[in-house]
């Protein structure tokens, strides 16, 4: 069985061959940080204008890099929603135009149960099982009983993990996508500052980074009128301490309430050293398998939604003609759909 599969719901424009749901046969990525960067984040306009320039090309250095051709795919997967309409439309039309031409399945993926599958493709999953999502839009704990079923236990009230790091990068004069380089900061600096840990209600799974962003900005703005001189690597290690252990503690929490086999961890976030440190350190002595997906799985890419949209082909998942771009699309009721 092979899938071809397109993302553009953000700020990559990414085609992928994922053979049985588990091997990757093609991924490319053509990413647009550079075009983005002067502006300090994603411009919506610039994006979508960029998927319609790249999406021909990237579509065909996959089939290049599989040596295969779309009349080989069983079907055409693309990512429905969420994200931005207008970079969403491009790939959904994209992947109805060749569903079309080709006469081949066509089938929507929600974007976050793609950086979920991500870690399909490096190991099998074991039910049930416990995603920590962590990415620039999403801060999620949720429950997979099955294969394509979520159940969200826990969600961030506020910012999520990727926004707080890129929003205090920001105040630090760094470049986006701030993450990765709070991250190096990081690791070069000691957690010298006291930071807020926001742990909620007792037994609660929600998660808040905006008081945690709110105190890192007032410490910048006290010392800079203290005169004092604040040694960034120490506010990154302490901000990122902060983050770190509210996502580590509530996840193992929610690990043993749920009692799961497996514990994966998804998103771009799930590429901070920090947090992969932190999990492994925490769940090694546990019966808990935790998967954590190589570097370049948990940011955006087709592959992941390939390996998503390959379960949703064995289901019996098939979008229409009608198939859109949904902004908002919710994942437990995406979970629920109908089949076409
Ligand atoms: P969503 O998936 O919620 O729609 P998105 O697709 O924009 O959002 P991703 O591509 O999954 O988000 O992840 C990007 C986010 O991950 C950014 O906020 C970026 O700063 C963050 N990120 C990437 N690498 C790291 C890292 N090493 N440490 C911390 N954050 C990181
Ligand atoms: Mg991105
Ligand atoms: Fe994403």
């Amino acid at each position: 069985q092979y899938i071809l599969a397109i993302e553009t719901s953000c700020d990559e424009t990414a085609v992928a061959i994922i053979k049985d749901g588990k091997e990757i046969v093609a991924n490319v990525v053509a990413s647009q940080i550079e075009s983005h960067k002067r502006f300090g984040g994603v411009v919506p306009e610039i994006a979508s204008r960029h998927h319609v320039e790249e999406i021909t090309f990237v579509l065909e250095e996959a089939l290049k890099q599989a040596e295969m051709t779309v009349e080989e795919m069983d079907a055409i997967t693309v990512t429905e929603g969420p994200g931005l309409v207008g970079a969403l439309l491009i790939g959904v039309n994209a992947a109805k135009a060749l569903a079309f031409a080709h006469d081949k399945p066509l089938i929507g993926v929600h974007h976050i149960a793609g950086h979920i599958y991500a870690n399909r493709l490096v190991k099998e999953f074991s039910f049930p099982l416990l995603a920590l999502v962590v990415s620039g839009g999403h801060t999620e704990l949720i429950l997979m009983r099955e294969h394509g079923k979520f159940e969200v236990i826990g969600e961030t009230r506020d910012d999520a993990a990727g926004e707080a790091y890129d929003k205090v990068a920001r105040t630090l004069g760094l470049s986006y996508p701030g993450g990765p380089q709070i991250d190096k900061l990081a690791a070069q600096g000691n957690e010298t500052i006291d930071l807020p840990r926001a742990w909620l209600e007792e037994g609660s799974y929600d998660f808040s980074f905006s008081g945690l962003k709110s105190a890192v900005i007032n410490t910048i703005h006290n010392a800079t009128q203290r005169g004092e001189e604040l040694k960034k690597e120490d506010l990154a290690a302490s901000f990122q301490a902060s983050v770190v252990e509210v996502l580590t503690e509530k996840t193992y929490q929610a690990a043993k309430e749920f009692d799961v086999k497996q514990v994966i961890v998804a998103g771009g976030v799930a590429a901070n050293k920090g947090l992969r440190e932190k999990l492994q350190e925490k769940f090694m002595s546990e019966s808990i398998d935790l998967a954590i997906p190589p570097l370049s799985l948990c940011t955006d890419n087709a592959a992941m939604i390939g390996a998503a949209g390959s379960i949703a082909y064995d289901q019996g998942h098939r979008a229409g003609w009608d198939l859109n771009a949904n902004p908002g699309l919710d994942l437990e009721r995406y979970g629920e759909r109908d089949k076409n």
